[in-house]
């Protein structure tokens, strides 16, 4: 299984707990984790600090001045660099996920990033997590996921991150953000949020973190020996 290169992608909507899964999943694979939602939110982050409207054309031309690059801290988790300037924590703003919904619907947006996640996982056997992943960036991934939960769940699990972060917002808020960005996701024109048609589904509405990663990894594991 780890002599090849594999790549797994886990694709769905905010907040069904793809990032904590897939970075625990990478671990007990020993392969490495891609946060791609992260570099969306770098741009978005780029834009918000130029005082930019993220669904503005104009966002295409700030393009050129952006360095976005992604490094691996001792810890083994995932940084990300603006022009050279670690965003890692700023990007994680609660104003910065409709930044990055916003940019990510602009075709340019996607195309300058598409390279750097394909490259990603011509280096090294990854898990890759996103909207897209399964259907525009690795098509010929070796196991495609689609992770979802009720978007009550989802809104439920985000409300206590948020409070565990130190910002705390009420569960009708971030409820109305999950639709809203679930709605922009799913019917932008440039690789709308869907399910792959090999995509295994995987809902954790009923599960917990360590019921999910037994599917996530069972999941995983058949799909690599088929
Ligand atoms: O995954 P995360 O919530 O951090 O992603 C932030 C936003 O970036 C998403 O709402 C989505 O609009 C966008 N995104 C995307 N394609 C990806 C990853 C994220 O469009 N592969």
């Amino acid at each position: 299984m780890d002599e090849k290169i594999y790549s797994v992608a886990v694709d769905g909507p905010s907040g069904a707990g793809k990032s904590t899964l897939a970075k625990a999943a990478a671990a007990r694979l020993g392969i490495v984790y891609v946060d791609t939602g992260a570099i969306y939110r770098s741009i978005g982050y780029a834009v918000f600090r130029r005082g930019l409207d993220p669904k503005d054309a104009a966002v295409t031309s700030v393009l050129p001045e952006l360095t976005i690059e992604m490094r691996y801290g001792t810890d083994g988790l995932q940084r990300m660099y603006l022009n050279g300037e670690d965003v890692t924590e700023e990007i994680r703003r609660p104003e910065i996920s409709l930044y990055a919904s916003g940019v990510s619907a602009i075709g340019e947006v996607r195309a300058f990033l598409l390279q750097m996640q394909r490259d990603l996982a011509k280096k090294s056997s990854v898990i890759m997590d996103g909207r897209d992943i399964g259907t525009v960036v690795l098509p010929d991934a070796d196991v495609k996921i689609y992770l979802t939960a009720s978007v009550e769940m989802r809104a439920k699990r985000r409300m206590l991150e948020l409070e565990q972060r130190g910002t705390p917002q009420p569960f009708d808020e971030v409820l109305r953000q999950i639709e809203d960005r679930d709605w922009a996701d799913m019917h932008r024109d440039v690789a709308p949020l869907r399910q792959a048609e090999d995509a295994v589904v995987v809902d954790t509405s009923s599960l917990d973190f360590e019921e999910s990663l037994d599917r996530l990894l069972t999941v995983i594991r058949e799909g690599l020996t088929h």
